[in-house]
């Protein structure tokens, strides 16, 4: 069946279902933004010319918020913990909705075995028929209860599951046996799945699917009065909570003070949580479109350094404040920092929103060393005198997701197996110079994203192919690994550094292991092979032949 595209959200409202404030909050944000939805689905309707799209069934299984795995994050909604992945998962649903597909969605285990058809009760009733879904969006604790009620058969249908998994999982802590023999195995990974099912709120490693969620977007005559009504010297501080304000009690405060008048949003109960000056102006945790207004009047969004990578900096830009942040130098990851500890990745984080500081950049954003006063000092200055245009990367608008997630639905299939292809004539030129190779030949059916958009690099020693790549202006696109893969005479290994020119032995290394082809990897001693692909302007997921 053909799917067509929703503009009334009532059935998902109700489908989504109420008694917890997780949900309501969701809902809240669903209605909020329903007009966007509706434009944003009759544009992207237009672009794409009545392409056939296949309507899919599919299961949502919020696993976070089920009672089974303790939903920590429900009775915080109005205390200020977590609403990143709340707001992901809501446009989730309503990307999925919109786009017209036969959904379900699931908060429960018994839901969940409803759903699959399995018989309720304990331990592991293995679902025997076939899946009656074609995808399934879950999350790693959906993921474990999957495993524990499907038993065997979530082998047999796991090419259908997508991981919504905020931070990332790289391969080789993905891969089972090479992570319990190499040391990366965490609590969340080694699930062996094709890196590209997990799915992530920001693009951080091109292994993973960028999934993302939307910000709102403003209309001319918004942006106009937004900028008249701009109060030059009014700053907003990121953080809900009372503990992310303790980082900033080192003085950058009372500088920031000198200048401007200092608004925050931090819940409390009864009392002004004591890490929170007194000459700042507390708002209390606000509903969404109240921090929007807030926003709108504000000239400077400023983080001290932690919630990592979440939504509130990028709707701070979309409203037209200038975002300043903390340049992390050494760079925080999982070898230092307790909240990156046991996360399935190595990536380093170089500030404390890195898509704000690569994707985004000045004038919008602003990353500096906080320890350095002056340095502060001068960029408040700078932030008081610049005008800037409320901005919003189109990745992150309604169209922008909605166009994302059609082609990964339509696209994207981890379950037929690939055919290995190979493209000999590629490695004439290596690896003495960094050769830009080109691969135009050969176009295998069903190759998504299609080869023409494939640019051959070697990396420099101890690089990764997500930096060679984007150094190139490219993007490192792990599903053309198989296409430089190959060349039946050199030797091949399991290393999730291959494929790769070995520096010392003077020699390629080929992959012996297709879940071990890795963005990520890097090593110093070996010059990666690396597939990179053009993308998109502001939609680094796609390829400019992927839609
Ligand atoms: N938010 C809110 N009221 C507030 C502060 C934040 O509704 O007073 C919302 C904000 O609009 C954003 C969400 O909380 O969409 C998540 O914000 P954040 O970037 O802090 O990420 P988190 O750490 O919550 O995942």
């Amino acid at each position: 069946r053909q799917a067509a595209f929703r503009t009334n959200l009532s059935v998902l409202l109700d489908q989504v279902g109420t008694g917890k404030e997780s949900l309501s909050f969701m809902k809240r944000r669903i209605r909020r933004l329903a007009q966007q939805w509706t434009t944003a689905a009759n544009r992207l309707d237009v672009k794409l010319e009545q392409q056939w799209r296949d309507q899919k069934k599919i299961l949502v299984h919020v696993g976070f918020l089920t009672e089974e795995s303790g939903d920590v994050f429900s009775p915080k909604v109005l205390k200020g913990g977590p609403l990143g992945e709340m707001v992901q998962w809501a446009d989730i649903l309503t990307a999925l909705h919109v786009l017209g597909h036969n959904l379900k969605i699931s908060m429960s285990v018994k839901e969940l075995q409803g759903f699959l058809g399995v018989p309720p009760g304990r331990g592991s009733c293995p679902l025997t028929g076939p899946l009656p879904f074609d995808l399934i969006y879950t999350d790693y604790h959906g993921l474990q209860q999957m495993k524990q009620h499907m038993g065997l058969s979530l082998k047999k249908h796991k090419c259908h599951i997508r991981v919504i998994d905020t931070f990332g999982t790289e391969p080789a802590y993905n891969h089972e046996e090479y992570a319990t023999l190499h040391g990366y195995r965490t609590n969340w990974g080694y699930w062996n799945l094709n890196a590209r099912q997990y799915m992530t709120m920001f693009p951080h490693t091109p292994d993973n699917s960028f999934m993302g969620f939307v910000s709102e977007e403003l209309n001319e005559t918004e942006k106009r009065s937004i900028q008249q009504n701009k109060v030059s010297n009014m700053a907003v501080v990121y953080g809900k909570e009372p503990s992310m304000w303790k980082l900033g009690k080192e003085g950058f405060l009372e500088i920031l003070h000198r200048y401007m008048e200092v608004h925050g949003t931090v819940y409390y109960e009864t009392q002004r949580p004591p890490e929170v000056p007194a000459f700042v102006k507390n708002h209390g945790l606000l509903p969404q479109h109240e921090l929007q207004q807030l926003l709108r009047k504000a000239k400077l969004f400023i983080g001290f350094g932690f919630p990592y990578e979440g939504p509130a900096p990028l709707e701070a830009i979309a409203n037209g404040c200038i975002f300043l942040q903390p340049k992390f130098n050494p760079p925080h990851s999982s070898l230092n920092h307790e909240f990156f500890r046991g996360k399935p990745t190595s990536r380093e984080v170089f500030s404390q929103h890195p898509y704000a500081e690569q994707y985004i950049g000045r004038p919008h954003v602003m990353t500096v060393d906080f320890n350095n006063s002056l340095e502060f000092d001068s960029a408040i200055k700078e932030i008081m005198r610049t005008k800037v245009e409320p901005y919003l990367p189109y990745e992150y608008t309604c169209e922008g997701m909605l166009e994302r997630v059609h082609a990964y639905i339509q696209h994207q299939d981890f379950c037929t197996p690939e055919p290995p292809r190979m493209i000999a004539s590629l490695f004439v030129a290596l690896p003495n110079s960094t050769a830009l190779g080109w691969a135009s030949n050969v176009s295998p059916p069903a190759a998504w994203p299609p080869l023409s958009s494939l640019r051959l690099l070697v990396s420099q020693e101890g690089q990764s192919c997500v930096e060679a790549c984007q150094s190139a202006g490219f993007i490192c696109e792990p599903a053309h690994f198989r296409f430089i893969n190959n060349k039946e005479v050199v030797d091949s290994e399991i290393n999730h550094i291959l494929p790769a020119f070995s520096v010392m032995r003077r020699e390629c290394g080929l992959q012996r292991e297709p879940l071990l082809f890795s963005c990520a990897g890097h090593s110093p001693k070996y010059r990666r092979l690396c597939p990179c692909r053009d993308f998109r302007h502001e939609q680094v997921a796609l390829c400019r032949d992927c839609l």
